[in-house]
C-alpha cells in the first residue's frame, strides 16, 4: 500500500498523488499545461458538465457554441478587458505560409466573439433577455506551474453570457445563477462562500465580480468560479442596443457566470483523504463497483450473480463497474479505494447462500445489501454515502476559518482568516502584504458559522462601515 503525502502539510504533492491514483488525466503530453483526459476522466467530465447543464437550463439558459479564433480588431474593442487578457492569449497569426491581414487570439474567454454578434441578435425589448451558455475549451497561456484541473492552459470551461434590459434586471440574472450554483454545488458535496471581489481584483471589464471560493487547507482558498455583472461597459463598445418599449434605443446590461474543469479538481481536493481520491455519487467515474469473489468451494455462483447484480444497476440507472479480473481481491479493493469509488459490493460464496451482497462505501461504513431489495437498498446507501461526504466537507469547511484580530497575528495564519475591513483600498492592499495573499473580499451571504459582530478594521481601526473580509492566500 503506498503512503500518499499528508494532505495539510504538503497539499501540492497530495493532491498530484490523489490525481493520479484517481487516473483521470495523463499529464505526459509534450506540451505544458494541455492534459489528456483519460477514458475516467471522461466520465467524470461528463457527469460534472450533466449537473452544470441540468441546473443552469432549469433557470431558462440555452446551449450555443461560438467559433475558438477571435479577430484581433474585435478582441481590442473593451480597453480593460484587453488589458486585463493580454499577457495570457495565444495568437494565431499564419494561415498555412501566409501572415493573416487580421490576427487571430484563441478564445481565453469569449466576450469578444460573442458580442458582436449579440449586436446582430439583439433589436428589440422582445429579443430580452438573452440568456446563453456554451462548454468549450478556452486558452491561457499560464506563466505559473501548472496543475492538472487546477491550473491548465486548455481549460474546459463554462461560460454563460446574457443581455437584460436594465441594471436591475441584470442583478436578478446574478442573483439566478448564484441559486443554480447553489443547486450545483450541493450535488458535488461543497460547502463554498460567494465573495463580492474588492474592485481592484474584479473581472477585466466588469462592474462588480462575485467570486465562489472555497478553503482548501492551511490559509490556501481556490476560487471555484465567478458571476460578474458587466453594466453596459461591453454593450457599449460592441454596440448591444435595443428598441425599448417607448421606442427609445438603449444599451442592454450584461452578465456572465464562469466555471470550469477546476471544480473537478476542487472536488477531489476537498473530499480526498489519505487513502486517496472520494468523489461524491453525480461526480464519480462509477458510483458502484461490484467484485466477485471466486473461491476453490464456490464454482461460478460468485461470479454469475455479480454479473446479474451489475446488470440490474445499470438497468436502475446506475454507473457500475464489475470487476471479474484474475487479480487478488485485496488488490481490487484497495485500488477503487484509492479511486475514490462510492460504494463497492463483493460476492463470494457466503454471498450467493444467504443472497446478501458485502458492501462497503467510501468512507468505511459496512453493512449487508439484501440481493432481493437490491436497487432499493443500493440507492440508500448512496444517497446516505452523500449525506456523510456532505457532512464531513461541512466540518471541514466550518474549522478552516478564524478571526484576526491585527495584522501581525496575519502573518502567521494556519487558517483562512475573517478580518475587519473598512472597504478602503490602502487598508486592503495592507491587509494583502501582512498575510502575504489577498483580500477576497466581503461574503455576500451570512457566514455559515457563528461570528462576533466586528469592531473595526484590522489595517486603520476605523470601525465606520467595517465589515468581515476574508484574507487568504490563493492557491
Ligand atoms: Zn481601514
Amino acid at each position: 500500500m503506498v503512503e500518499l503525502p499528508d494532505k495539510t502539510a504538503a497539499f501540492i504533492d497530495w493532491y498530484l498523488a490523489v490525481v493520479e491514483a484517481a487516473n483521470l488525466t495523463d499529464k505526459r503530453y509534450p506540451v505544458k499545461g494541455l492534459n489528456v483526459w483519460t477514458p475516467d476522466g471522461m466520465r467524470a467530465r461528463r457527469n460534472l458538465d450533466a449537473v452544470l447543464i441540468r441546473e443552469i437550463e432549469a433557470t431558462g439558459s440555452v446551449a450555443v457554441e461560438f467559433p475558438a479564433l477571435i479577430p484581433s480588431t474585435e478582441f481590442a474593442k473593451e480597453a480593460e478587458h484587453i488589458k486585463g487578457f493580454d499577457a495570457q492569449v495565444y495568437w494565431v497569426t499564419k494561415g498555412g505560409t501566409s501572415p493573416l491581414d487580421i490576427p487571430l487570439v484563441l478564445r481565453p474567454t469569449s466576450e469578444t466573439a460573442m458580442y458582436p454578434v449579440f449586436a446582430l441578435w439583439v433589436r428589440s425589448h422582445r429579443d430580452l433577455p438573452l440568456n446563453v451558455y456554451q462548454i468549450v475549451n478556452t486558452f491561457r497561456y499560464e506563466t505559473k506551474t501548472t496543475r492538472p484541473f487546477l491550473r491548465v492552459r486548455e481549460i474546459h470551461f463554462f461560460e454563460e453570457h446574457t443581455c437584460q434590459a436594465n441594471e436591475e434586471h441584470a442583478a436578478e440574472r446574478v442573483r439566478s445563477n448564484r441559486q443554480a450554483f447553489r443547486a450545483m454545488a450541493s450535488a458535488l458535496a461543497l460547502p463554498y462562500l460567494a465573495v463580492r471581489r474588492p474592485d481592484w481584483d474584479k473581472f477585466p471589464g466588469a462592474f462588480y465580480s462575485i467570486a465562489l471560493d472555497i478553503p482548501v487547507g492551511a490559509a490556501r482558498t481556490l476560487q471555484i468560479g465567478s458571476i460578474h455583472h458587466y453594466r453596459e461597459n461591453f454593450a457599449r463598445p460592441y454596440g448591444i442596443r435595443y428598441e425599448a418599449a417607448d421606442g427609445s434605443q438603449r444599451y442592454v446590461h450584461q452578465t456572465t457566470f464562469g466555471l470550469s474543469e477546476r471544480l473537478l479538481g476542487a472536488a477531489l481536493a476537498v473530499h480526498g483523504d489519505r487513502k486517496g481520491a472520494v468523489f461524491p455519487t453525480a461526480l464519480a467515474p462509477y458510483e458502484v463497483v461490484v467484485i466477485p469473489i471466486p473461491g476453490p468451494d464456490a464454482g461460478e455462483a460468485p461470479r454469475r450473480v455479480a454479473t446479474e447484480v451489475a446488470e440490474r444497476l445499470r438497468r436502475h440507472g446506475r454507473r457500475v463497474h464489475l470487476d471479474d479480473g484474475d487479480e487478488r481481491p485485496g488488490a481490487k479493493y484497495y485500488r477503487w479505494e484509492t479511486a475514490g469509488t462510492p460504494l463497492r459490493l463483493e460476492v463470494g460464496r457466503r454471498e450467493v447462500e444467504n443472497r446478501a451482497l458485502s458492501a462497503a462505501d467510501r468512507l468505511g461504513h459496512k453493512a449487508p445489501v439484501a440481493l432481493d431489495r437490491l436497487e432499493h437498498e443500493v440507492d440508500d446507501r448512496l444517497r446516505e454515502f452523500d449525506r456523510a461526504l456532505i457532512e464531513r466537507a461541512q466540518r471541514a469547511f466550518a474549522a478552516a476559518f478564524s478571526v484576526a484580530r491585527s495584522l501581525e497575528e496575519l502573518a502567521a495564519s494556519s487558517t483562512v482568516r475573517l478580518v475587519g475591513w473598512c472597504g478602503r483600498e490602502d487598508c486592503g492592499h495592507r491587509i494583502e502584504t501582512a498575510i502575504d495573499g489577498a483580500l477576497l473580499g466581503t461574503p455576500e451571504d451570512p457566514l455559515p458559522f457563528p461570528v462576533p459582530p466586528v469592531t473595526g478594521c484590522i489595517a486603520c481601526g476605523r470601525s465606520d462601515g467595517a465589515q468581515w473580509a476574508i484574507a487568504a492566500r490563493p492557491l
